[in-house]
């Protein structure tokens, strides 16, 4: 039996919700022994992404847990202005110690809906026995971000020119923790009140005090299996537009 990958992933609603849960779905589902935890920043679960799941025919947990007001991202308010799925991972955490045996074999990872996974990224996290790490590509404004790997095969830092002195500059993508130490430490997981970048530095200290427990994957930090793509919001002004006119007018 192989160990078990468990993949969080918040998401929320707007016009390309549907299609990339499609593609992420069409990837999850060609990944053997991952259970998907997906999270909705919503009142309550919607119809979209219960009947997405129900299709996919793999094991998934489907929950819901809406961002306030105060800290959802207004319309013309720059994206990395706030954090981002902070209260549904943290959901998809307490679902996991509440409901996972604590000796089972596996890994916690935070695929979040937006980005490209190559197949190998999961078979890289698959065997982590502390925090696996490793390179994330079209991130912090470079084509790669990724860990330093020294020649004896330790992480020693990281190669990112925004913000490199972080106790762990990496994105969410380029990490995964190991089950059992993660249900071994209670209090690790999200805050919305931490300084821009280091949620991830946030949720890692409670599960590694120094870099010499860090384990280097995708031969030793030097191939990337995964991208951090964000996708275009579309213009829709068409649908805006005959939405208007299909409107009475008002005097
Ligand atoms: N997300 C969410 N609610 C929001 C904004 C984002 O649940 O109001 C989710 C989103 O679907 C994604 C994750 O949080 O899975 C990270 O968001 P995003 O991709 O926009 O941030 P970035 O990767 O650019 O930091
Ligand atoms: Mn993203």
């Amino acid at each position: 039996q192989l160990p078990k990958i468990y993949a969080i992933t918040p998401t929320y609603k707007r016009p390309v919700q549907k299609a990339e849960l499609t593609r992420l779905s069409h990837t999850l589902m060609l990944v053997p022994n991952l259970h998907w935890v997906i999270v909705e920043d919503a009142e309550k679960k919607s119809e979209l992404v219960a009947n997405l799941l129900a299709r996919t025919g793999m094991p998934y947990t489907h929950l819901h847990a809406v961002t306030p007001a105060t800290w959802k991202i207004k319309p013309k308010e720059a994206w990395y202005n706030k954090p981002r799925g902070v209260l549904q991972r943290n959901a998809a955490l307490a679902w996991l110690r509440a409901n996972v045996r604590s000796d089972e074999e596996g890994v916690v990872y935070f695929a979040d809906d937006d980005n490209a996974y190559a197949l190998e990224v999961f078979d890289e996290m698959r065997y982590v026995k502390t925090v696996g790490v490793w390179p994330v590509g079209l991130v912090g404004g470079l084509m790669v971000e990724r860990p330093k790997v020294n020649a004896e095969g330790k992480v020693v830092g990281w190669l990112t020119v925004w913000s490199p002195n972080r106790p762990f500059a990496i994105d969410m993508a380029g990490f995964a923790v190991n089950l059992k130490l993660f249900m071994s430490k209670p209090e690790g997981k999200f805050k919305n009140e931490v300084q821009k970048g280091y949620q991830e530095s946030e949720f890692l200290r409670h599960f590694v005090t120094s870099l010499d427990d860090v384990e280097p994957k995708a031969e030793n930090c030097t191939k990337v299996y995964v991208w951090h793509t964000r996708t275009e919001n579309p213009p829709l002004r068409e649908e805006i537009r005959l939405k208007k006119e299909a409107k009475p007018p008002s005097d």
